[in-house]
């Protein structure tokens, strides 16, 4: 598919560029804007309003005020609501992918997969919705009655990354509508176009006002570190570093708020001596280069059978080598921009380090020359255990293999890090699969695929990799509380 610059300019039309504040779209108190990049070329695609203290304060006010009357309406209005919007994102899907793949780089295929998936939370929830239980039981000694219910934990601040922009504000707006709460969005500023577009859509289907606000900000902290510490807050949901996550999850403390933190991953690939090699080298593709790398669940790691390990390096090189790196609306670009210089920058370090220690490089590893933050495909094998890439998220196109000899050590190996988010691994061993899964500390396991994101499993991590789950039954739980009702005994 070919796009011209009328293409662009129409999609970019369709986005506003104001604060969305109790139903309204309007500039920020302050009347800043701040720019919005295209990193294949570092050219302006848009500037939006730059969202002051008072606006995250206005917002909030906002939440606060619809809240009530928010979880009072029908479970099954607020299903309806989901599910058109889920038909309305799909029917714009090219709309939506053009305007991720122009500020965030990614490949307009993969950007279509990205609203596809994105879409699925809304229809999923849409299905939760009406499907929200307590239950009623007699205690144990046969005299009170416990009765259960759930109802809305009360207004939410959603913070988002920049990496899947229209994923990652469906996977948490869609389960607070169906629960009943109402929201404060702050989308990553590198990416804010995608989920302006999306309130939109919101908007036009009706949603009340005041139950979901929108506020973009260079300055998160000053805009949003004090409604954490505002008891009109109830929650707390945040994708984004461990690093930040962590200050979040400090900053919370003081009006012990619920949290939930999707933050980081460091995920090990495994690949067995009995595995199919060329099974594994199509999920290594999936699992290394979905999003150029830029995701949480990029495997990270390779870590490979001493007996496998040059036919499997050998073979995911003349994949990789096959790619065609361009900007995400050109056609047949596989690879993206990363997302800033920084990034660029930091994955290039990553590879250095690697090299200087030792590592071989099969493929890539050298900046390319001309606009926007390009990095190829890379291949580094006998990379060293204590190279900065194997305890790094990479966040770029860069598969870096190690080797093993014993099952225990890959698992040690696997499990040598910080973080817990995803692992996968590669064998025909059915036993070997479950004992792995039972093994790895991870809160996901792909057995013999490439990829686990899917909208009706609970997507999450453990150790420093977060806390909660996102999408399944899980992701409507994040925004309920539970309450207990004892109950004298009725037949007395
Ligand atoms: P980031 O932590 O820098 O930023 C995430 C969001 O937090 C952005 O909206 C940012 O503006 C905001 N933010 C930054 N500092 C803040 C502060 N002091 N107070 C409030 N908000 C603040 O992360 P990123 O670079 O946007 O995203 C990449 C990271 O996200 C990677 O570590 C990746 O693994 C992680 N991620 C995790 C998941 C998951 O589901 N586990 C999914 C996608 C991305």
């Amino acid at each position: 598919m070919s796009f011209t610059q009328a293409d662009e300019k129409r999609v970019l039309d369709l986005v506003p560029t104001g604060v969305f504040i109790a139903g309204q779209w309007r500039e920020s108190s302050n009347r800043k804007t701040f720019d919005v990049f295209d990193p294949a070329t570092g050219k302006v695609l848009k500037s939006v309003s730059d969202a002051s203290y008072e606006d995250g304060q206005a917002a909030l006010q906002a939440a606060h005020e619809a809240q009530e009357d928010w979880a009072r309406t029908a479970p099954r209005v607020r299903a309806e609501l989901l599910r058109a919007a889920f038909e309305k994102v799909t029917a714009m899907s090219d709309d939506f992918a053009m305007l991720m793949s122009m500020e965030m780089g990614k490949p307009f295929a993969e950007a279509k997969g990205e609203v596809a998936y994105g879409a699925e939370f809304l229809r999923w929830f849409s299905e939760e919705a009406a499907r929200v239980y307590g239950r009623y039981s007699t205690a144990p000694d046969g005299k009170n009655r416990i009765m259960v219910l759930k109802k809305a934990v009360g207004p939410a601040l959603l913070i988002t990354p920049w990496n899947f922009p229209l994923a990652m504000a469906t996977r948490k707006i869609a389960p607070a509508i169906a629960a009943g709460c109402t929201m404060v969005l702050k989308p990553a500023n590198l990416t804010p176009l995608t989920s302006q577009l999306f309130a939109k859509v919101l908007e036009d289907l009706g949603l009340p006002k005041g139950v979901l606000n929108v506020i973009n900000t260079t300055s998160p902290q000053e805009v949003t570190g004090p409604l954490i510490k505002d008891d009109r807050l109830r929650k707390l949901s945040f994708t984004g570093s461990t690093q930040v996550g962590r200050k979040l999850i400090a900053d919370s403390a003081s009006q012990v708020l619920r949290v939930s933190m999707e933050l980081g991953g460091n995920a090990p690939f495994l690949v067995f001596e009995d595995a199919d090699i060329d099974k594994a080298v199509e999920g290594a593709m999936l699992a290394k280069l979905r999003n150029m790398g830029e995701a949480c669940t990029a495997a990270n790691r390779f870590i490979v059978h001493e007996s496998v390990a040059e036919e499997f390096g050998q073979k995911l090189t003349a994949r990789m080598s096959a790619l065609k790196v361009g900007r995400g609306l050109e056609d047949g670009s596989n690879i993206g921009p990363l997302i800033e210089e920084k990034a660029r920058q930091g994955v290039h370090a990553l590879v250095q380090d690697a090299k200087n220690k030792g590592a071989k490089v099969l493929l890539g590893g050298e900046i390319p020359s001309g606009e926007g933050y390009f990095y190829p495909p890379t291949v580094l094998v006998s990379v060293p255990e204590t190279c900065e890439i194997l305890s790094n998220e990479i966040f770029g196109p860069v598969a870096p293999i190690c080797t093993f000899s014993t099952e225990d050590e890959a698992i040690r190996m696997a499990n040598n890090t910080e973080y817990g988010l995803v692992a996968y691994a590669f064998t025909k061993d059915l036993n070997r699969g479950l004992r792995l899964a039972e093994r790895l500390e991870v809160g996901m396991f792909g057995l013999n695929t490439g990829l686990v994101s899917n909208p009706a499993g609970p997507f999450g991590g453990v150790k420093q990799s977060g806390l909660g789950r996102e999408g399944s039954q899980e992701g409507i739980e994040e925004y309920l509380e539970t309450v207990y009702v004892g109950i004298a005994d009725p037949m007395v």
